[in-house]
């Protein structure tokens, strides 16, 4: 962004330099410019028209203006090729819809050109250089000719490089790809130009139909080439992001991909990503601002008025090209100075479960096609989201106690297995211990108020296991009421003091039961215990997988045949035994 200051200046500038300049260079032209008018004003719309249609060598635009202008400067002198240049300037302007909030272009345009213009003629005269018909006589007009074009191509370059430094605070290399395209246009451009100006001087008017016409053909041809391998190539891209998401197995790396994906793909400078709920609910799930300038709080949109909302309420995608179109649409959080838009719903079985939706500062940013890429890769997004949401369940169901929610057996030993190998290949030698923890009499509980009124125990306690634990160690259940906890790092001491904490846990507060068959509607309070064995490594075993088993003969021995409700260690147990 430039600042008002300076934009303010630019416009000083501008109505103060320019007209003067022009009236200076009128006032010294020697040509007679008004004998030529038709033909001046045929190079001025051969100008306009190579600068609306660029030749497009890759993505880079070639614009054949400067070789008509560099012709009518051969012939007519600096005063035609500053007119040439700055109509075709505003031309170039008007087609790339140079908006209200970038207008500070079109003076800063035209007065770069007019500062190379002048500086170019001023070269070409100190090395003699001259107009007309005899422009390029002897093989000494070269040097004139060739140090304009080097000039130019200088200028050019080093008055962009200062606008991006000064203007625009950007960073700038001064030798860079620029440069070399600069250098290959200027190979192409300057015979354009020398060829038009011979053909000018032997035939007159005709040459401009005749040089003009068939590069504006070719211009037109090359666009057509260059926008249907850009289509395909885009395919190819889009191909490619399709199968990686369906590569991803979780939801939030499928986003992740996408976001990375589609922010390189297309030209945006803002995405949304909507969850949609069942009751058209939407949550922003993904938030992309290329400068990183919106502070976007918490969004949570039912209602309300805005791009994406519309999307949802319509059930279909939209693609406008300039703010003006859906002005109406705008709230509190769209985006200052976006002008294009694209957003479109996420399906799956005629439902939207998304919103896909994205906006850029240009006007007319996003083509047909791209509206269309984004439409394949949104269902590529739904169908990659539902198979990582089905790979989620399935991998939680298998991993998960259904009543507790905790961990179940296989997880467990699974983990453990991890952990030791973890152990055993990077040769630690760090504490784990194991806690094991039986309910005492459960069965008597079951009988006395129900299974139902068991089942709320053990979901009461898991909760309470978990909570006391925390991100410490794994809790999980081992079958029936048995529960195991690992705890990596705790040494047998620190193992046995969790394990009484947990023991006066379980027997200082009541559970309370819901659904139970006594005759009372009320919720019951029921005390329970349990006997809990401790095991430790290195301390109890060499081997990791050996503690489950010495767990559980301490909660036995040391517990359960002891009166119950109470913790053993491993090692006590051992020590009895010998
Ligand atoms: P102790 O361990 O103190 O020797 O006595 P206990 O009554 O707990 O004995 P045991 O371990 O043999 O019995 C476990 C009981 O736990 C058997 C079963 O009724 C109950 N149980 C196991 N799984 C569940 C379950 O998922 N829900 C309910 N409600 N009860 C269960
Ligand atoms: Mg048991
Ligand atoms: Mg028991």
């Amino acid at each position: 962004m430039i600042s008002l200051k300076k934009k303010l200046t630019i416009y000083g500038i501008w109505v103060a330099v320019w007209p003067l300049t022009l009236y200076m260079v009128f006032a010294n032209t020697s040509f007679p410019i008004f004998d030529y008018k038709i033909d001046i004003i045929g190079f001025m719309i051969l100008a306009s028209i190579v600068a609306i249609f660029p030749l497009l060598m890759g993505d880079h635009p070639v614009f054949l203006t400067n070789g008509v202008s560099f012709a009518a400067f051969l012939f007519f002198g600096l005063l035609v090729e500053i007119l040439v240049i700055q109509v075709s300037l505003i031309f170039l302007m008007i087609k790339l819809r140079v908006g209200k909030t970038n207008f500070i272009r079109i003076p800063l345009n035209m007065l770069m050109f007019l500062i190379i213009s002048l500086i170019t003629a001023g070269v070409f005269y100190s090395l003699g250089g001259s107009h007309g018909e005899n422009a390029l006589q002897s093989g000494a007009d070269a040097v004139p000719v060739m140090a304009y074009a080097l000039t130019q191509i200088v200028i050019n370059q080093v008055s962009l490089k200062l606008i991006g430094r000064y203007l625009y605070r950007r960073k700038v290399k001064w030798v860079d790809q620029g440069v070399k395209w600069e250098l290959l246009t200027t190979a192409l451009v300057a015979p354009v130009g020398l060829m038009l100006y011979f053909v000018y001087t032997e035939i007159g008017p005709s040459a401009i139909y005749l040089i003009g016409f068939p590069f504006l053909l070719i211009s037109i041809m090359l666009r057509q080439f260059h926008k249907t391998s850009q289509v395909n190539q885009y395919l190819q891209k889009t191909g490619d992001i399709g199968h990686e998401l369906t590569g991803k197995l979780g939801v939030k790396e499928v986003l992740d991909v996408f976001v990375e994906r589609v922010t390189s793909l297309l030209p945006l400078d803002y995405l949304y990503i909507f969850d949609v709920k069942s009751d058209n609910t939407m949550t922003l799930v993904r938030f992309f601002d290329r400068i990183e300038n919106v502070q976007l709080p918490e969004l949570d949109l039912v209602e309300g008025k805005s791009i994406s909302v519309d999307t949802l309420k319509q059930g279909k995608g939209k693609h406008y090209h300039t703010r003006k179109k859906w002005k109406q649409l705008e709230n509190i959080y769209t985006p200052e100075n976006v002008e294009s838009v694209m957003s479109i719903p996420i399906t799956r079985q005629n439902k939207t479960v998304g919103i896909i939706t994205m906006y850029s500062t240009q006007p007319r940013a996003f083509f047909k096609y791209q509206y269309m890429i984004l439409n394949i890769l949104g269902s590529y997004l739904a169908v990659a989201i539902e198979n990582a949401r089905h790979y989620e369940k399935t991998k939680t169901e298998s991993e998960r106690c259904p009543l507790t929610s905790l961990y179940n057996y296989r997880y467990f030993e699974n983990y453990l297995q991890m952990i030791a190998e973890e152990w055993r290949r990077e040769e630690k030698h760090r504490p784990v211990s194991q806690i094991l923890l039986d309910i005492d009499h459960f069965k008597l509980v079951n009988d006395d108020y129900g299974h139902e009124a068991g089942n709320e125990i053990l979901c009461e306690l898991a909760n309470r296991l978990e909570a006391i634990i925390g991100p410490s160690g794994v809790v999980a259940r081992y079958g029936g009421e048995e529960f195991v906890i690992l705890l990596p790092d705790y040494p047998s001491s620190e193992a046995l003091k969790a394990a009484e904490e947990m023991k006066e846990m379980i027997t200082s507060s009541p559970f309370i039961i819901h659904d139970h068959i006594l005759h009372i509607e009320e919720p019951v309070e029921v005390f329970i215990s349990a006997s809990i064995g401790v095991a430790s490594y290195p301390e109890n075993c060499e081997d990791l997988l050996e503690l489950t088993r010495h767990a559980d003969r301490a909660m036995y021995v040391g517990a359960k045949q002891r009166g119950r409700n109470r913790v053993a260690s491993y090692e006590k147990i051992k020590q009895t035994a010998e």
